[in-house]
This record gives C-alpha cells, sequence and structure tokens, in this order.
C-alpha cells in the first residue's frame, strides 16, 4: 500500500498546478483526491475495490453512516432530521420536492433566480398548483429579491441558496412556516442552520464531491402529507426507511463525499471555510471593481462567494485574457453559455493563492490593454 500511495502523490507532485475555476463538476481537495484513488485500489485494506465490493458489505456501511452524520453535523440539524443520498441529481429534486410536499389542493411557493429555480418551477407545476412569489428575471437574474410578500397557506417556499449562473448568492433566508432550499452550489461553504429549513438538498458536484449523489436532509415530520399513490423511486420515506440502500446507491460519489467532509471538519469546518471563501470572494470583487477592464455583473449586495461573474468592457479583448489566462494556467474561468463573459468559482477546495493568481493576471491584462 505504501508504494501505492507514494506512486499517487508522486504523480501529484510532478502534475503542472492548475488553479481551477469549473463551476462543476468542481475542484476537490488534493488529499481527497489521493484518498480516493487509493481506494479505487485497495479499499480498507481489503485488497478490493471501493468499486467492486457490495454497498451492503460492513465497510460500505460504515461510510454511508459517517456521511450522514457529517452532514448532520456541519448543517446543525438535530435528530428530528434525515439524511439521504439519491441519484438523478439536483435536477431530479425539482420533482421530488412537490411530489412530496404539495399537497392535493395546496399551493408551493417559489422565489425565481435563475436557470435552476426555473427548471424547478417547471416541475412544480407538473404536479401541482404552483405561485412565483418572487423574480429577479426582470433584470437578468443580476439580483435576489427581498421584501416580498410570502402567503401563510404555502405548503412551502422553495429557494435557491447559491445561483451558479447568474452569480447571485442569499445572505439573509425569508422567514417561512416551511422552507425548502436548493443549496447545490454553495453547500457546506458557510454557517447555515439547518433546522430552519424542512428540506435542503444539493448535488454533490459543485463543493463536495464528484457527480452522482444528490444529498438530501428533510424533517420527518414534513412527509407523509399527500394523498397521491407515491412511485417507490420517488418517496422519500421508502429511501429514509431503507437508509439510502433501496437499490444500489451511487458508491463512488458518496465515499468521496465522505472524504470531503472529514477534511472540512478536520480543518475547522464552515466556520474556518466561511473566513477563507470570504477573503477569497473579496480579494476577486476587489480587483474586478478596481480593474478599468472588467465588471461585475450582479447586485454587490447580493454577490456570490462562490460563483463570481464579471465581464470585460471591450470584448474584442476576451481571446487575449483567455490567451493570459491559459499562460499562467487558470481553467474553467469561462461564463455559463447562456450568459456569457467570465466566471471565477471558488468553491472551497480553491486556495485563496489560485484567486492571487488570478488577480494578477487581471493586472497584468490591464497594463497591457487598457
Ligand atoms: C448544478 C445545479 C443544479 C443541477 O444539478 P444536477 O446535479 O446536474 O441535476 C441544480 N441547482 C443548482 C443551484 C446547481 O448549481
Amino acid at each position: 500500500m505504501e508504494t501505492l500511495i507514494s506512486t499517487i502523490k508522486n504523480q501529484q507532485k510532478t502534475m503542472t498546478k492548475v488553479h481551477n475555476f469549473s463551476a462543476g463538476p468542481g475542484i476537490l481537495p488534493q488529499e481527497v483526491l489521493q484518498q480516493a484513488a487509493e481506494a479505487c485500489i485497495n479499499f480498507d485494506n481489503l485488497n478490493l475495490s471501493l468499486l467492486e465490493i457490495s454497498h451492503r458489505s460492513k465497510n460500505y456501511e460504515a461510510v454511508m453512516e459517517e456521511s450522514m452524520a457529517l452532514v448532520k453535523e456541519l448543517l446543525y440539524l438535530d435528530d428530528s432530521y434525515k439524511v439521504m443520498f439519491l441519484g438523478g441529481g439536483a435536477s431530479l429534486q425539482f420533482a421530488m420536492v412537490p411530489y412530496n410536499l404539495l399537497r392535493d389542493g395546496g399551493t408551493a411557493g417559489y422565489v425565481n433566480t435563475g436557470v435552476w429555480a426555473t427548471k424547478a418551477i417547471k416541475e412544480s407545476k407538473l404536479i401541482g398548483n404552483t405561485q412565483v412569489v418572487a423574480s429577479s428575471e426582470d433584470k437578468k437574474f443580476s439580483y435576489i429579491p427581498k421584501g416580498y410578500g410570502i402567503p401563510t397557506t404555502l405548503d412551502y417556499l422553495h429557494v435557491t441558496s447559491n445561483n451558479t449562473i447568474y452569480g447571485t448568492q442569499i445572505k439573509k433566508f425569508p422567514t417561512a412556516a416551511s422552507l425548502v432550499c436548493d443549496m447545490s452550489s454553495d453547500i457546506f461553504s458557510r454557517k447555515v442552520d439547518g433546522k430552519k429549513f424542512s428540506l435542503i438538498y444539493a448535488g454533490a458536484q459543485k463543493n463536495m464531491g464528484p457527480a452522482g449523489a444528490t444529498m438530501v436532509a428533510v424533517r420527518e415530520s414534513v412527509l407523509g402529507k399527500v394523498n397521491r399513490p407515491m412511485l417507490s423511486m420517488l418517496d422519500y420515506r421508502i429511501h429514509i426507511k431503507n437508509g439510502s440502500m433501496y437499490n444500489t446507491p451511487p458508491v463512488f460519489s458518496i465515499y468521496v463525499t465522505m472524504l470531503t467532509l472529514r477534511w472540512l471538519k478536520k480543518n475547522g469546518g464552515v466556520e474556518w471555510i466561511e473566513k477563507i471563501n470570504q477573503q477569497k470572494a473579496d480579494t476577486l470583487y476587489a480587483e474586478i471593481d478596481r480593474n478599468s477592464l472588467f465588471t461585475g455583473t450582479t447586485a454587490k449586495e447580493d454577490r456570490s462567494n462562490m460563483n463570481v461573474t464579471f465581464v470585460m468592457s471591450k470584448p474584442e479583448l476576451e481571446p487575449e485574457f483567455d490567451k493570459l489566462a491559459k499562460s499562467a494556467n487558470l481553467s474553467g474561468l469561462r461564463g455559463h453559455r447562456d450568459v456569457g463573459g467570465y466566471r471565477a468559482s471558488l468553491y472551497n477546495a480553491l486556495p485563496l493563492e489560485s484567486v492571487q493568481v488570478l488577480v494578477d493576471v487581471m493586472k497584468d491584462f490591464e497594463k497591457k490593454f487598457a
């Protein structure tokens, strides 16, 4: 085993250091990748790969248990909550949430803050009464709506904590009797009291692991209130009852999520990473505001600490900036295909040093072309 680990470590050492600003799947800690690589060959010293053993083996059951416990701890949840790891991505949750929570004759409320919220609304409308209580579509989703009325009769209010594509983030969550949140792109990036929510979901691949698993944490008392006949695979209660092993779970994604959450906890948890994430975002936004060639695209008070979106005042210079970025080993900076411009994703595993390299490139670029 020793030689296997050192081979992996040596491989990492000889690789060119790339600053990975990818929006998703996103950057993971190097030591997590190392441990994941190891487990693909020899998991828990079983002389078998994690990828070729039963999900019902003792060793894997321990992974599932620890992953769920870490989620609860890092979201400050108590035992009234159940954690699941499901397939189908965050996108399947757009359907599963109303399917499990929206009653016949009831109404679900949604705040529309971008592409993902729009997709969630589309699914909810297919299942029951759906009301968009607020939207920022009027200004291309460049801000977070505030001060809107929330009907007290809603079965739940659905919000998106961080809008990965547009680069806005909810800083203060609305108060609703039952709050549901898509936290796919900022889960575990800051301290959040999960007990304020009925349900939280997040695809693993933005800030906690590789694609495949989606984490769902739900206050159990909100379930079982709908009358529709429930398809087994879409029924939270069946997944809870079976400990997320009603069918074969996405074992690798869950395992790497566990490693990432261990890494986070070991280093000081969400309070620790929140400070670093703030520092990274402050550093980059300060440069965007200072640099004469770049402009931020979102309202300042709603700026995301995870996905920083900006455009160039002379778009014809974009190829020049791309060249400079490439030569400095900056990767994944291009904006979403629907939005254009640039997007730097500053997920938990991205070091401050990478942001500093980006800022230096932006400064160089200004000196050359302004
Ligand atoms: C990426 C993303 C999704 C979609 O996730 P999938 O796992 O690809 O279905 C949903 N919501 C948000 C906020 C996202 O960033």
